[in-house]
């Protein structure tokens, strides 16, 4: 069926600012890294997309190698692009990235120029468009100079293949370096796109989200729902279908041990205290710090965008809630 979006799409969502720069993104952004692949099941896919347009998510985050196999999620995403949403590409924030593996040999990989001009080219090609919104470095590389990755981002923006650049998975000292080089070279970095949940808090230890205040760079957190654990899914065992469950996973069985499913039991009472699900105050939490521009999120069905989507309405945490979640994080 014809797709028309919801005509209050934008009344209900809120938009925050990214760093300082001209972009708000949404609270939430939807990420396509698993089950958006041709493994996948493509009316699932085209579902939650055409959901979270009508939620106000505007921002769709890919990466080259999603899928699997590796770009199926780009192909899977342009071919919806074209059905769905032909007419609102000026209404979208779509991120790419390159820097793990995605093709055999030596320039398939990593941080060099070479590497990600041509994924960039492969990337807008699978989704038919002119141009990424964001592109990432999607991994710091020991041995490329960064003089030399900074420097492809920066050409790609000067080629009009990407409008912003990015960083992910760097650490404070490396970010640092990254962030001063790309201002020089007059591209800024719009944003940073770390791993943090409440199970995983090294921005806050190492002083990532400090150094990107004071950078003005946006931070957009993925796997907020450490994958699925915070969430009341695996409470009762690891269900068929679930990301723990599937071959292509990046979740393992052995990741769910018993001291984690300690904690998340005990997390899941003070979200039903909340009235919330656990993934919802597992999401309202990360939101609460304003460093956080948007929470990037996955999802595997309709219900749980949309039961994520709820999360936006309890933002708030008292002193004596925030005071209990982190007595179970340290348990
Ligand atoms: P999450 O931590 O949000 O995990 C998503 C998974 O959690 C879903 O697939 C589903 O698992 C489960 N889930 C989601 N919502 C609910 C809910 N409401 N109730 C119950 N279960 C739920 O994020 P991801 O790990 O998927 O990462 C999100 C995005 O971040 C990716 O798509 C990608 O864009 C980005 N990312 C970036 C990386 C990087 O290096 N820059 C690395 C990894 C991700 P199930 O499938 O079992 O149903």
């Amino acid at each position: 069926m014809t797709y028309t979006p919801n005509p209050a799409r934008y009344n209900t969502m809120e938009y925050r600012r990214c760093g300082r720069s001209g972009i708000r993104l949404p609270a939430l952004s939807l990420g396509l890294w698993h089950n958006f692949g041709h493994v996948d099941v493509l009316e699932n896919a085209r579902q939650m997309l055409r959901d979270a347009f009508d939620a106000g998510i505007t921002h769709f985050d890919l990466a080259n190698n999603y899928g699997p196999p590796y770009g199926s999620a780009e192909e899977n995403f342009g071919s919806i692009l074209k059905t769905d949403f032909r007419g609102y590409r000026d209404e979208l924030i779509i991120s790419s990235k390159a820097g793990y593996d995605m093709w055999p040999g030596p320039y398939g990989d990593w941080g060099s120029k070479k590497y990600l001009v041509a994924s960039l080219d492969q990337s807008l090609k699978r989704m038919g468009l002119d141009y990424v919104d964001i592109f990432y470095h999607h991994r710091p590389d020991p041995e490329t100079p960064l003089e030399e990755t900074m420097g492809a981002l920066d050409l790609l923006v000067r080629q009009g293949k990407a409008l912003y650049v990015g960083l992910s998975n760097y650490h404070p000292a490396a970010a640092a370096s990254a962030i001063r080089i790309l201002r020089e070279l007059g591209t800024p970095c719009l944003i940073h796109q770390p791993k943090y949940s409440m199970f995983v808090r090294w921005v806050e230890e190492e002083g990532l989200l400090n150094l990107l205040e004071e950078e003005g760079v946006g931070c957009i957190p993925f796997s907020p729902l450490a994958q699925g654990l915070l969430t009341s899914k695996y409470l009762k065992g690891i269900p068929e279908n679930s990301r723990a469950a599937k071959s292509t996973g990046h979740l393992q069985e052995e990741d769910i041990t018993d001291e984690k499913m300690v904690q998340i039991r005990q997390l899941n009472e003070l979200a039903q205290g909340r009235g919330q699900s656990l993934a919802q105050m597992a999401l309202a939490w990360l939101l609460k710090d304003d460093r956080v521009t948007s929470v990037l999120i996955g999802a595997s069905s309709p219900a749980q965008l949309a039961d994520s989507l709820k999360s936006l309405q309890n933002k708030n945490f008292s002193p004596d809630e925030l005071a209990q979640i982190e007595q179970v994080l340290k348990s």
